[in-house]
C-alpha cells in the first residue's frame, strides 16, 4: 500500500527530528498533503495510527492539511491553481505548464510537549 510506505518514511524523518531536538513526547504532527500526491488522507491517518502505538509518538494526533496544486505557465510565468485538466493559463491561454506544488507530502510541523531534562 502506497500510504503505508509513505508514512513509514515520514515517521523515520520525524524520529530523526525528535532525536536531534531531544523530544520525549509529541502532541501533534502536521502533515501537508498535496492535491496531486495520490495519497489518501484516510489511509495516511490509518497508517499513522497503526505505526504510533508505542514510543514517543504514542497518542499523537495527525493533522492533515491539504495543499492545492499550483502550476506555472511556461509562456508568461503566471502561477495559477490547478482546478482541472487539461490546464490552460488564465492569462495567456497557453497549455504549456509545470507543476510547482501539490505533488508532495511532507511534515509541516511537530507539536512537542516535553523535552528531556538534559536538553
Ligand atoms: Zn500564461
Amino acid at each position: 500500500m502506497h500510504e503505508t510506505a509513505l508514512m513509514k518514511n515520514l515517521l523515520t524523518t520525524i524520529e530523526q527530528v525528535l532525536d536531534s531536538h531531544h523530544v520525549s513526547r509529541v502532541n501533534r504532527v502536521y502533515l501537508s498533503v498535496g492535491q496531486l500526491s495520490n495519497a489518501l488522507p484516510e489511509a495516511l491517518s490509518f497508517a499513522f495510527e497503526a505505526m504510533t502505538r508505542e514510543g514517543r509518538l504514542q497518542g499523537a494526533e495527525l493533522i492533515i492539511e491539504n495543499r492545492p496544486a499550483v502550476a506555472r505557465c511556461e509562456s508568461c510565468g503566471e502561477e495559477y491553481r490547478v482546478e482541472k485538466f487539461p490546464l490552460v493559463c488564465p492569462t495567456c491561454r497557453s497549455t504549456s505548464f509545470i507543476i510547482i506544488s501539490g505533488e508532495e507530502v511532507y511534515v509541516q510541523s511537530i507539536d512537542c510537549e516535553e523535552k528531556c531534562p538534559d536538553d
